[in-house]
């Protein structure tokens, strides 16, 4: 379990408020049931539950953004989860999250991702390398990742905007010319999700086409539940990467393998959500085993009670991989980050001075 801790990680699916402490949900829960908005005491045991199914998640994530979705609290839960990624040795982040617009709160798509880019500039311990400018200038990034411990640690951190199932065409477009404005500033994709029994792809494929056309990288959401037509029209898009991929028939599945999109395993959410019937009949292993591009992820750390590092103990320890094995899935994980070949050649590095310490 050290190892795994000790193991530079890469993760590039990961939902900003689904990875939220649970002890920051709580302290965030005491403030707004003594404001009188929700009860207390209600929540408290909606948020400690663990096993949760996937319509309970979606019911969740309506209380997650009841209790963050303000600027000071959407700073404060980016800094954290930053944090606490760093903590483990993730050395390149990414984390999607949807841009909210809420009237109420005086706030926009555009202010909201300003609030989390402030959380990200308020990381404490670590540094956060944000901008692409700034590693061509920065001398010392690598000799800091590569110390680890010796020196401050760094951690490449970059923002994908989620486009949520609910939303409208039009809704979606703006998301997409958000990221387009926002790229200078650590915003480097577009990810489809929310709730996969809501909505039509038809709605999102404009915007997706126009993420497309203006050349920014798309992660999609494909095959949380059994929607063939979906299923078929997302792996026809052909994304730069995929996350999940449990529902997918055997003509499906063949046609994933043979296109060789990169796909985002999720271990414990989907065991948790009934995406996987188990961890050890997880379909991480015949994508494994057919050499298949993966990385492991985490989705919602917060949610599902899980952390990167464990969930690569999960795989040693589920399907028998050795630490050479798991060394090797983390690194082959950079080639698959939205990032510039610039931050590839250094996490190759980084990965390069980690073997002599770690095998
Ligand atoms: P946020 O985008 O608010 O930072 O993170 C929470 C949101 O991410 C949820 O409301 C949902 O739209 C999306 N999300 C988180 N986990 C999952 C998941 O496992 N599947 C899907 N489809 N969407 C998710």
């Amino acid at each position: 379990r050290e190892w795994c801790v000790a193991l530079p990680k890469v993760e590039l699916h990961a939902h900003l408020n689904g990875s939220v402490r649970n002890s920051t949900l709580l302290e965030l829960a005491k403030q707004l049931g003594d404001k009188g908005v929700i009860v207390f005491e209600d929540v408290k045991d909606v948020i400690m539950k663990s096993d949760r199914s996937l319509p309970e998640c979606f019911k969740l994530f309506d209380l997650f953004h009841i209790l963050t979705t303000d600027h000071d609290t959407v700073t404060r839960v980016a800094k954290e989860v930053v944090e606490d990624f760093a903590a483990e040795n993730v050395v390149y982040l990414e984390i999607r999250t949807t841009p909210k617009n809420n009237e109420a709160k005086g706030m926009t798509k555009r202010s909201y991702m300003d609030a989390v880019i402030k959380g990200l500039k308020e990381v404490e311990g670590v540094d956060v390398a944000l901008f692409d400018s700034n590693f061509r200038t920065n001398e010392t990034l690598n000799s800091k990742l590569l110390d680890g411990d010796a020196k401050k640690k760094k951690i490449y951190v970059r923002l994908l905007l989620s486009i949520d199932r609910r939303e409208t065409t039009s809704a979606a477009m703006d998301t997409v010319n958000l990221a387009m404005e926002m790229k200078d500033q650590g915003v480097i994709g577009i990810d489809l999700s929310g709730n996969p029994v809501v909505g039509e792809w038809e709605t999102y494929l404009p915007a997706l086409q126009h993420a497309k056309n203006l050349g920014i990288p798309i992660t999609i959401h494909c095959g949380e539940v059994a929607n063939r037509k979906e299923i078929q029209a997302v792996l026809d898009f052909f994304p730069q990467r995929l996350g999940h991929v449990c529902c997918l028939n055997d003509v499906e599945w063949e046609k994933l393998k043979s296109l060789m999109i990169p796909v985002e395993i999720c271990l414990t959410s989907n065991v948790m959500t009934g995406g996987a019937p188990s961890l050890e009949l997880h379909h991480f292993a015949d994508l494994y085993n057919a050499k298949h591009p993966l990385s492991l992820c985490t989705d919602d750390s917060g949610l599902f009670s899980t952390s990167l590092s464990n969930e690569y103990y999960l795989v040693a320890t589920t399907f028998g991989l050795s630490k050479s094995e798991l060394f090797q899935l983390a690194q082959d994980a950079a080639q698959f980050v939205f990032a510039d070949d610039v931050v590839k050649k250094s996490l190759k590095e980084v990965f390069k001075h980690a073997e002599k310490r770690l095998l």
